[in-house]
């Protein structure tokens, strides 16, 4: 019996809202989520109008549904129609995952734990005591960074295409990190090329939308090197021009699929109270990616 043919009661409703939406991954992994922990649920995609996110949003909860993911274009518009924000959420200045509780609109931001998460447990690298370098300071760059100070590693440095970005992104995580024990330095990216061998990171992130374009971010060869972890957060079947570009370089290389896969099993444990394992999910969706690509 699958998840959506429980015999008592009919399956909760959730879906992704986004626009364009059809290409989303999420209604494959809560699908595999409900089927693995036997919960009954279904999820679905919801393509809202450009301009009629929150009308779209309401009427499904108006209908019955549970609780729904947000993504590209309307994060931001998540955060501005929650009732109540988490500290992660708030941090971010985006949202990804809402659901009703005591008659409120409730928002997470799942992006960041789901980073964490795919680089400390599925990637074997743990944050503390590291020095990280984040690329780009858009609205992932900004999710990841609360998650990724509450993991105490020594330094983040942040380099942006467009340098003031990245300061006022800094100047918002200051007491955050000053907190945690957290170095926060960074610039434009060539602020980069300030940085001597011996100041080199152990975790390179790409949280920049250049491999979307094609286009490769100027990080000196040697941020790269060996005993580097090179992380995008795009994904695909096929490696990324920056992840080429690092293993060229020396650097072990991920993309951003075990992201993805994580923020859906930390929505899904906000919605449910169930923890799903992830691992098997990240490798069916890593399957049907490469086949589909063949294909
Ligand atoms: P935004 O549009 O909010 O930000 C884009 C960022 O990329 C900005 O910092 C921008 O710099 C920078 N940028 C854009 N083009 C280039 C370029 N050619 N060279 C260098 N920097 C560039 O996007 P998001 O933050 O939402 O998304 C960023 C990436 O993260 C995307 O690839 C997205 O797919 C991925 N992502 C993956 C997730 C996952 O679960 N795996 C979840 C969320 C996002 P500037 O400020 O100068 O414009």
């Amino acid at each position: 019996m699958t998840s959506t043919e429980s015999s008592s009661q009919p399956a909760d409703r959730y879906v992704v809202v986004g626009n364009p939406v059809a290409h989303s991954r999420s209604p494959f992994i809560h699908a595999a989520f409900a089927q693995q922990t036997g919960e009954a649920i279904e999820y679905g995609r919801l393509e809202a109008p450009l301009d009629a996110f929150a009308d779209t949003v309401r009427a499904f909860l108006a209908e019955g549904g549970h609780g729904f993911n947000v993504t590209v274009p309307f994060k931001l518009q998540a955060y501005d129609l929650a009732d109540r924000l988490t500290p992660r959420a708030e941090a971010a200045g985006a949202v990804n995952t809402m659901w009703i509780e005591d008659g409120l609109i409730h928002g997470d931001n799942t992006d960041g734990i789901g980073l964490v998460r795919d680089i400390q447990d599925n990637l074997d690298t743990l944050l503390e005591d590291k020095r990280v370098l984040l690329l780009g300071a858009g609205g992932a760059a900004m999710g990841a960074m609360l998650p990724l100070i509450e993991c105490r590693p020594s330094r983040i440095v942040v380099a942006n295409r467009t340098a003031s970005r990245a300061s006022d992104m800094l100047e918002e995580f200051v007491e955050a990190a000053d907190s945690f024990g957290v170095e926060l330095w960074g610039g434009g990216l060539d602020a980069l090329e300030q940085l001597s061998e011996d100041e080199a990171c152990d975790v390179v992130i790409n949280a920049s939308s250049s491999s979307l374009h094609g286009e490769l971010p100027p990080v000196p060869a040697f941020l790269l090197g060996d005993g580097v972890l090179a992380y995008d957060m795009m994904y695909g079947a096929e490696p990324t021009v920056f992840l080429r570009h690092a293993a060229q370089c020396g650097a072990r290389t991920a993309d951003g699929l075990g992201m993805l896969v994580e923020q859906a099993a930390e929505a899904f444990y906000i919605w449910r109270g169930v923890r799903p394992r992830t691992a098997p999910v990240l490798a069916d969706l890593r399957a049907a990616l490469q086949a589909e690509h063949k294909g």
